[in-house]
């Protein structure tokens, strides 16, 4: 099946998990993440009308974008990977948003990044909702979480629009349930701190989107669907970059 009737299909299945939980299909966005597959299938997915796109690591975005952005201006590539502070200002030149702060220290090379860049940054805050050891992500209720927040004022070339996470895998979609709605109440709460809106819920990927939309997501992650398998395993299971 080509791309074009894969990204149909999904966002069929999208606006039906929408209409099941009684909210707008317009109301989510789909992310297609097109990490280890070639700048040609971003350009594919372009054609067809996708416009959003996730990638896992600087390096390997760092030779797709190019061709990308001379294909198309609509392109918004976001960075959904581990990064290593150490890489935050060329993250800041490459890349639409930061989806995957999973840090103080990285906020705050983010923040530095941007203001001598000039550039306003979009960023979710990553959340480890499984307390899992081998994910990155802050902890649900964190010092460094909260700190994070409500240092945001220091941090402001980063606009901190809402949360993301990875949930632990489980075969059956249904086991990813408790834990988007765990980072949906998350939310709710640090709303309740006061002084942000959090607008974005970033949740749900190939096998479970349907679960996590009717779970409050604003923003699926799809890759395998769309682009089909990847020859190197998902990269919360690879070493760091
Ligand atoms: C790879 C990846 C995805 C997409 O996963 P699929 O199962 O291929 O849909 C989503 N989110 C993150 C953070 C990823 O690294």
């Amino acid at each position: 099946m080509s791309i074009a009737l894969k990204l149909a299909e999904i966002r069929e299945r999208m606006a039906g998990a929408a209409r099941r939980a009684g909210r707008k299909p317009e109301e989510i966005a789909l992310m297609a993440v097109s990490k280890t597959h070639p700048a040609t299938a971003i350009l594919e997915a372009l054609a067809a009308g996708q416009t959003l796109f996730g990638e896992n690591r600087v390096q390997e975005f760092a030779g797709k974008r190019d061709e990308v952005a001379s294909a198309s201006t609509q392109a918004k590539v976001h960075l959904i990977g581990h990064l290593q502070s150490n890489k935050a200002a060329k993250a800041v030149e490459l890349f639409d948003g930061v989806d995957s702060v999973d840090s103080l220290k990285l906020a705050e090379r983010l923040n530095e990044a941007a203001e001598r860049m000039g550039k306003q940054l979009d960023v979710l805050i990553e959340i480890n909702v499984g307390g899992e050891e081998a994910k990155t992500g802050l902890a649900p209720t964190s010092n460094e979480l909260y700190a994070l927040l409500d240092g945001r004022a220091r941090l402001s070339s980063l606009t901190i629009r809402g949360c993301m996470t990875v949930p632990p895998f489980t075969e059956d979609p249904e086991g990813a349930r408790g834990y988007f709605r765990q980072l949906r109440e998350l939310r709710e709460g640090l709303r309740a701190r006061g002084g942000l809106e959090l607008e974005e819920l970033s949740m749900g990927m190939s096998h479970d989107f349907e679960v996590a939309i009717e779970e409050g997501s604003t923003c699926v992650r799809v890759g395998t669907a769309i682009f089909g398998s990847r020859s190197y395993p998902a990269p919360y299971e690879e070493p760091a970059q």
